[in-house]
């Protein structure tokens, strides 16, 4: 299978910024864990939308099987993709594990786009979204199962020499250029 690069930070420390920035100048696939779970509660044949918006809401973790199998048919649906890039996944150790479970993953990297807690609220307040989630409570929450939570995977990538680290807090293109020159040089492929 492809090589895959996880890439994870706090909300708005500039995931989906940087991944459309880093799918238009690679040829990898990107997909953002949020945005599956997000285009679910949509879709009205959903046998799970009201769970995974009630999760939102409340800024919880979705199910891991849920967002493992969107995952994996997003991923079936683009075999020919040169990598995967895959944002806001695993959030927990229980994820990856069902993840490498259900997929057969050989070689898996990640990027943490390291941002301050204060950076986070002023470019969450300052986006204007219609999400479900971004409020003042729920970013609290989202922050806090962070650093419960995913921060156990970073650290668990960053053991097996398998983490690499922008400073997220820097200006947008700085931060996408700097993150494209990783991602390159480690899946070690050009447009
Ligand atoms: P994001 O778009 O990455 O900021 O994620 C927004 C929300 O979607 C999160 O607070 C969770 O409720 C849910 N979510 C996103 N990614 C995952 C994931 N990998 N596993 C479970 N829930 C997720």
């Amino acid at each position: 299978m492809q090589p895959i690069v996880f890439v994870l930070g706090k909300p708005g420390c500039g995931k989906g910024t940087t991944c459309s920035y880093l799918s238009h100048h690679l040829p990898v696939q990107h997909f953002s864990a949020g945005d599956l779970l997000r285009q679910e509660v949509q879709n009205p044949r959903s046998l799970n939308a009201q769970i995974i918006l009630d999760d939102m809401k409340a800024g919880r973790i979705a199910k891991p099987e849920i967002t493992v199998q969107l995952l994996r048919e997003a991923m079936e649906a683009h075999p020919a993709a040169k990598a995967y890039i895959i944002d806001g996944f695993p959030r927990e150790l229980e994820q990856l594990e069902f993840f490498k479970q259900q997929l057969d993953v050989e070689r898996c990297f990640m990027l943490h786009l390291n941002c301050s807690d204060e950076e986070c609220f002023t470019r969450i307040h300052g986006r204007h979204s219609n999400r479900v989630d971004d409020n003042d409570q729920t970013i609290k929450n989202r922050l806090q199962n962070f650093a419960d939570e995913t921060l156990k995977v970073i650290n668990l990538f960053k053991h097996q020499g398998r983490l690499m680290e922008v400073n997220a807090n820097a200006d947008k293109l700085e931060v996408c250029q700097n993150a494209f020159r990783v991602i390159q040089s480690l899946v070690g492929i050009r447009k």
